[in-house]
């Protein structure tokens, strides 16, 4: 069975940038599992292993624009610190979700703290960066219609209900 629309993969991967910077990989927390053709995966992947099958490795180069984006200075913005809860210590580095909009939630991270001034950055850690994934294909199957409905897949490597 061929990777196409509606068909849920389970896979291996590993995603370096173009340093050779280990970024991600699936194995501490077992293989990934997702539909295809519902953007779920970055565009540039989800292209990628199209027509691919089980046993496939597959390596792909994913520049910033098929994937996290592009920068966006402006997404660089300065905030006091009295907008944040009095007992969270801001440390540069930190990571945390606020809500968005549009998209539910996204990344930002402190990239400075002057005083009360905090300098937060709300683009994806990842935005900018090409990307180099190696993939193993470990099963294709037909996604349910309880997983269609749902919008993500059940048993491993998904939602356990
Ligand atoms: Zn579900």
């Amino acid at each position: 069975m061929q990777i196409s629309e509606q068909k849920v993969v389970t896979m291996n991967y590993e995603v370096v940038d173009s340093q050779g910077q280990l970024i991600d990989r699936s194995e501490e927390g077992g293989p990934l599992a997702y539909i295809h053709g519902t953007g779920q995966l970055i565009p540039g992947l989800e292209t990628a292993l199209e027509g691919r099958g089980k046993g496939d490795k597959v390596a792909v180069d994913v520049a910033p624009e098929q994937g996290y984006g592009k920068r966006d200075e402006e997404g660089v913005q300065t905030v006091t610190r009295n907008q944040f809860d009095d007992s969270v210590e801001i440390k540069v580095d930190m990571q945390f979700e606020a809500q968005d909009d549009d998209e539910g939630h996204q990344i930002v991270t402190v990239v400075a703290v002057d005083g009360e001034n905090i300098t937060l950055d709300t683009n994806h850690p990842l935005a900018g960066k090409a990307l180099h994934f190696e993939v193993e294909i470990l099963e294709v199957r037909d996604a349910s219609a309880e997983e269609l409905s749902h919008g993500h897949v059940h048993g491993p490597g998904g939602h356990d209900h």
